[in-house]
């Protein structure tokens, strides 16, 4: 059976740059998704994720686990360089979530 994308998971719902599988690099956040979990653990995990809004507390470790090695740094990342109004991509944004609702640990970064 053909693995649903992580893309559904990680980028069509929380990432506002999203262009619907056009793109042809992947940024860390997706990547970061890709490489620690199983689709379907991932889901599952998401479906007890609490509605909230996304905030910058965690940015100095997210900073270095995703931003650091990301490839969309080359071209730019407008969040990264503090533009204003433009906010992170979705893998942020949801580890970013995970970890404030103690679903993904710090520790294991
Ligand atoms: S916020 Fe920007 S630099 Fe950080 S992982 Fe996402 S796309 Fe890459």
């Amino acid at each position: 059976m053909k693995k649903a994308p992580f893309e559904t998971l990680v980028c069509s719902p929380w990432c506002r740059f999203y262009k619907g599988g056009k793109e042809e690099m992947a940024c860390a956040g997706l990547i970061f998704f890709q490489n620690r979990f199983e689709w379907n653990s991932l889901n599952k995990l998401l479906q007890t994720l609490e509605p909230m809004s996304w905030n910058a507390s965690e940015d100095q470790l997210l900073a270095g686990v995703l931003c650091d090695p990301c490839e969309f740094r080359v071209d730019g990342c407008g969040f990264r360089e503090g533009e204003e109004d433009s906010p992170p991509c979705g893998g942020y944004i949801l580890l970013e979530l995970l970890i404030r609702q103690g679903l993904v640990q710090r520790e294991d970064l």
